[in-house]
Formats: structure tokens, sequence, C-alpha cells
């Protein structure tokens, strides 16, 4: 019984050779809930759970790097596997460019708009949201379940407000697009910074996500743990952590 998240891709903005983009898978005893679905991510799902199995998908911005392989996913259940009415929850930005390539997406999906006052109960996994520092309607989300925590970032730049969201998590997947070189120039965290957010929020274990590709890890984990003030890790696919 615990409450586990298992990387499916965790590229940064784009995919590096033989890789994929956001996505995460949560389970619980109750519940498989997938958070984005980037591209190269319902290929690695597979890996882990038949698509039969998941529980629902949530999708964090519209950012092509977070939710293009959702009409893939439609095409499967709809197509090959006749499943009907997964919950979808998403941005209403994901919603708009979700319809202009799959039209009318039920019954296969049963889709609900993600607001700032959303919370979510998805089997025994409770979520709530906050939205963040990015150029795009984003939502970084808080997973809780067998009395453990879980944060992921999604993209956020370093003027994120997140109220009590992240505070005292157990485990937090940041994101570290950029250099330390790079802060400020796009809305995305360095290593560093993210560091510098998972000190200040209590955070009891960091794990580093969305690295653009070509950005040396082990630079990033010693600049965000300098940071942090502890060891910090960094993500990598069908990497499957215990929160
Ligand atoms: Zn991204
Ligand atoms: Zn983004």
């Amino acid at each position: 019984m615990s409450l586990t998240v298992t990387v499916l891709g965790c590229a940064g903005s784009f995919p590096g050779p033989g890789d994929a983009c956001s996505g995460y898978l949560v389970r619980t005893p109750e519940a498989n809930t997938l958070i984005d679905m980037g591209p190269g991510v319902l290929a690695n799902l597979q890996v882990h759970i038949p698509i039969d199995e998941l529980d629902a998908v949530l999708v964090t911005h519209h950012h092509a790097d977070h939710w293009l392989d959702l009409p893939i996913l439609r095409t499967a259940m709809r197509h090959a596997l006749d499943i009907e009415g997964l919950p979808v929850v998403g941005t209403a930005g994901v919603y708009e460019r979700a319809k202009l390539l799959m039209g009318d997406m039920s019954p296969t999906f049963r889709w609900t708009t993600l607001r700032r006052s959303s919370t979510l109960t998805i089997g025994d996994q409770h979520l709530r949201f906050a939205v963040t520092d990015h150029p795009v309607e984003t939502f970084a989300v808080r997973v809780e379940a067998e009395g453990r925590a879980l944060v992921y970032s999604a993209d956020t730049g370093p003027d994120w407000m997140p109220g009590d969201l992240v505070d005292g998590a157990d485990l937090m997947l940041c994101e570290a697009t950029l250099s330390q070189e790079e802060e400020g120039t796009v809305q995305h965290l360095s290593g560093r910074q993210a560091g510098a957010l998972a000190r200040e929020e209590g955070v009891g274990r960091l794990v580093l996500t969305h690295l653009a590709p070509g950005l040396d890890p082990g630079v990033q984990r010693e600049e965000a743990a300098a940071a942090f003030g502890d060891a910090v890790e960094v993500a990598h696919t069908h990497l499957t952590l215990t929160v």
C-alpha cells in the first residue's frame, strides 16, 4: 500500500534521443492517474500498465510537450480497445486545442476544465492545484493519498506564489529546465531556483524534472542540492519513486 509516481517522460520542451516529454503515472491502491501526456508518453505508459487500467488523465497546460499524445490515446481507446468514459481534466487552453484535433471527444473522454478552485478525487487520490508562473495558464498539482503528499510543479518560472500547495510535501517533482546562466530568460526554473523553492517550502525530498535536452544532469543536481541543503535526485524515464 503506497503512493508512487513513475516517470514516463521528463524531457523539457522537446525529447532528446530515445526520450519522451512530460508524463507521470501516479499510483495508489485504488487509482492510476496520468499527469501530463507529452509525445512518447503513451508508449511508455504501457510498459507499466495497460491502457484500460487508467482511471484519469490530467493535463497541466496546453504547451505541446505536455499533451500531444492525448489524441493518440483517444484513437487507441475508440478504434482498438472500445473503452469509453475516461475522465480527462485540463485547462481551457488544452480543451480548445484538443477539440480542434479531435472534434467532440465524448463518449471516449469525459472532459472537466480545471479552474483555480478545482479539487478532484480520483479513487483514493485527492488533488488540488495552484496556478504557476508560465506564459500560458498552467496548474501545479498536489496529490495526497495514503497519508503522503506529492507535488508536481508542472512548468513554472521563479515568480510563482504557490500558497500552501507545496508546504511540507513529502516529495516534489520540480521542473529545472534552465542552466543557472539562463535564469530569467524565460518562465522556467534552474536547478538552483528549484532547490531554493523546495527549501523554502519545507519539501522532504526533491526530484528535478523537465531538464532541457543537452543540460548536464550532474550539474543541475549539484546546483539544486547546494540551494536545497540536502541531496537531490534527477528524474529519468521509467524511474518509480515511492512518495
Ligand atoms: Zn514543458
Ligand atoms: Zn510549458
